[in-house]
């Protein structure tokens, strides 16, 4: 076989969306803007009926995410949250799952407040720790939910262990490959069952939409995870696939440029005397760091850093000027956040502190700007 049979994820990046099909050639995917779709005849179909069970710019986006992940079924939802939610539903009232302690506060809530009630049951561990993933789990466990790096203060963990760990016990390894993206880790290759996006963040990347995607590794998972789709019906509209798509053609490159600023980003901060602490994989004694580069391609975009006291986090966030101070990450501007009030105040504040979300935490998105301009921005902010 060439590349040409197996082209690199950089090319399948960059023709992401790509029609070759489309009796018009147009190279652009049109986006379907239609809710339905006429039958042919009586039990006909053309494969498309209603837009919340299938439409085909929806599925090229799903055929994109799978082909990128190396899965069987790729899958499109209207928010990372939804895409949790439908996973969720693949479990029922009794059923147990282990999830990274420190993820992001928006699951957390999820699994707490929303499905705890329905009584699907999670123990929060550091899936850092294999023993300790292994002890928690249960004759009722069905998955096991991973965050690597974690949201925000990248702790590591080892994808092939713990998914060896998951189909020893006979339950799925589940992974929310936002921070990484396909770019630099696919976990189906590692083993893992089902990997999540939040879509609105690297793999669209311009701040501009909101989705959520899924990929099985097995075509069975992925039909039981289709129906519960169209059953809930959280998917996107044509026009936010087709824009998730034309992000997605650039992953390659911004995540690059990310990377590059981050690096320089991290080490400058490290050296800086207002700051205590800097979170970044790419550091050469970050924790699991050598587990995260025989896992990952690289250490991403995102850093968190903690400063010498309470008061300078109001004064950063107050003073960039170049760097905003809103939520979310991945996205090609540069955004700060204060993750213990914005993110995970669903969290109680001791679990937060003992997990280092403190309030001197902080967490920034490094976009592609030129990276002098944004250590400038910081020095400024932290003087
Ligand atoms: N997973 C991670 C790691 C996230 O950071 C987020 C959002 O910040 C989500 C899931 C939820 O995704 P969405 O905001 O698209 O619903």
């Amino acid at each position: 076989m060439t590349s040409v049979d197996t082209p690199r994820l950089e090319t399948l990046l960059a023709q992401v969306g790509c029609s070759h099909s489309d009796p018009t050639g147009c190279i652009s995917v049109p986006i379907y803007q239609t809710a339905i779709f006429r039958h042919p005849g009586l039990g006909q179909s053309t494969g498309y009926d209603y837009s919340r069970s299938a439409n085909p710019t929806r599925t090229a986006l799903e055929e994109a995410i799978a082909r990128l992940e190396g899965g069987e079924r790729g899958l499109a939802f209207a928010s990372g949250m939804a895409a949790i939610a439908t996973m969720a539903m693949l479990f029922r009232s009794g059923d147990h799952i282990v999830v990274s302690d420190d993820l992001y506060g928006g699951t957390y809530r999820l699994f707490e407040r929303v499905f705890k009630p329905y009584g699907l049951s999670t123990t929060f561990v550091d899936t850092s720790r294999v023993a300790d993933v292994e002890g928690a789990l249960t004759s009722s466990t069905r998955a096991i939910f991973i965050e690597t790096p974690t949201n925000p203060t990248m702790k590591i963990s080892d994808l092939r262990a713990l998914s060896e760990l998951a189909h020893r016990k006979g339950v799925l390894a589940v992974v929310d490959n936002t921070f990484m993206s396909p770019y630099l880790q696919r976990p189906l290759e590692l083993g893992c069952d089902l990997v999540i996006h939040s879509a609105t963040k690297y793999l669209g990347g311009h701040n501009d939409l909101v989705a959520g995607l899924a990929v099985t590794r097995d075509r069975e998972l992925g039909e039981r995870l289709a129906a519960l789709q169209n059953a809930a019906g959280a998917v996107p509209g044509p026009q936010d696939c087709w824009l998730l798509m034309r992000g997605m053609k650039t992953l390659a490159l911004r995540l690059d440029r990310q990377q590059h600023n981050a690096l320089l980003i991290a080490g400058w901060l490290r050296g800086h005397r207002l700051v205590e602490r800097v979170y970044y994989p790419g550091l050469p004694d970050h924790p699991g760091g050598q587990i995260h580069g025989r896992q990952a391609d690289g250490p991403g975009g995102i850093l968190a850093f903690t400063v010498r006291h309470e008061g300078l986090v109001e004064q950063v966030l107050s003073r960039v000027r170049l760097i905003s101070f809103a939520e979310s990450l991945g996205g090609v501007e540069s955004l700060i956040t204060f993750p213990a009030v914005q993110t995970y105040s669903d969290i109680p504040a001791e679990t937060r502190e003992r997990m280092g979300i403190t309030d001197r935490l902080l967490r920034l998105s490094v976009g592609i700007e030129a990276v002098e301009d944004l250590i400038a921005d910081l020095e400024q902010a932290l003087q």
